[in-house]
C-alpha cells in the first residue's frame, strides 16, 4: 500500500504461517453469511479487540487476521474496521489506514466516545452521506484507489464521506453497477493470497 509509514508496529516477530491461521480461526465464530462479522471468542484487550498469544508472542486478533489473509505484515499501518466492531476478524471488514485516520474515523462515527462526536452527522437512512454519491463518483473512487498513491482517508476527505463508506465502495459492497461488477471488485480486493 501507499501510505507513508509512521512508527514501526510489526504484527509479528516470526513469519505468520498456517499455524497462526489455524490458531486464529479456532477462536473465531463466523456468521451465516460471508459478510457477517467474525465474532472473537477468545481473550480481549482494551476497546474490545481480540487478543491471542502464539509462541509467546501476543497479537491483536483483527490485525493477525488481516496478516494471515493478505499474506503480509500491515507494518506501521493500523488495521481498521469498516464494521465498527473491534472484535471482528472478518478480513472483508478490515482495511489499512494510518493511526490518525483510524482515530478520526472512530471519533467521527462515535465509536471511540460511545456517542456521536459533536458536529458528526446522523448517518442513518436518507441522511447517510452515501446518498450524496453518484455512480460516477463511486467509480471514480474505485479508480483512484486502484491507481494507488491514495489512502481511504484521502478519498474520504476528498468526497466528504467516512472511511467505512470508502471501503464499502472500493470493495464493491456499495455502488457496484451490477452483480458482475460487485463480484469483480470483491475478487480484486479480497483474495486470500498464499502466505509468504
Ligand atoms: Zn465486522
Amino acid at each position: 500500500m501507499i501510505l507513508a509509514p509512521a512508527k514501526q508496529k510489526p504484527v509479528r516477530a516470526t513469519p505468520v504461517d498456517d499455524l497462526h491461521r489455524a490458531r486464529l480461526l479456532r477462536f473465531v465464530q463466523k456468521g451465516q453469511n460471508g459478510s457477517d462479522c467474525w465474532k472473537w471468542t477468545g481473550a480481549k484487550k482494551r476497546h474490545g479487540y481480540g487478543r491471542i498469544r502464539i509462541n509467546f508472542i501476543e497479537y491483536t486478533a483483527s490485525r493477525l487476521s488481516w496478516a494471515v489473509h493478505n499474506g503480509r505484515d500491515p507494518g506501521s499501518l493500523d488495521v481498521c474496521h469498516s464494521c465498527d466492531n473491534t472484535e471482528c476478524c472478518n478480513p472483508k471488514h478490515l482495511f489499512l489506514g494510518t493511526h490518525k485516520e483510524n482515530m478520526e474515523d472512530a471519533v467521527y462515527r462515535g465509536r471511540k466516545m460511545g456517542f456521536r462526536a459533536v458536529g458528526a452527522p446522523d448517518n442513518k437512512g436518507e441522511k447517510n452521506p452515501m446518498a450524496k454519491l453518484t455512480q460516477a463518483k463511486a467509480d471514480q473512487i474505485r479508480k483512484l484507489y486502484r491507481a494507488g498513491g491514495v489512502s481511504y482517508g484521502d478519498l474520504a476527505r476528498r468526497f466528504g464521506i467516512g472511511l467505512s463508506a470508502v471501503g464499502k465502495i472500493v470493495k464493491g459492497e456499495r455502488w457496484a453497477a451490477d452483480e458482475k461488477q460487485r463480484e469483480e471488485y470483491r475478487e480484486d480486493n479480497w483474495t486470500a493470497k498464499p502466505l509468504v
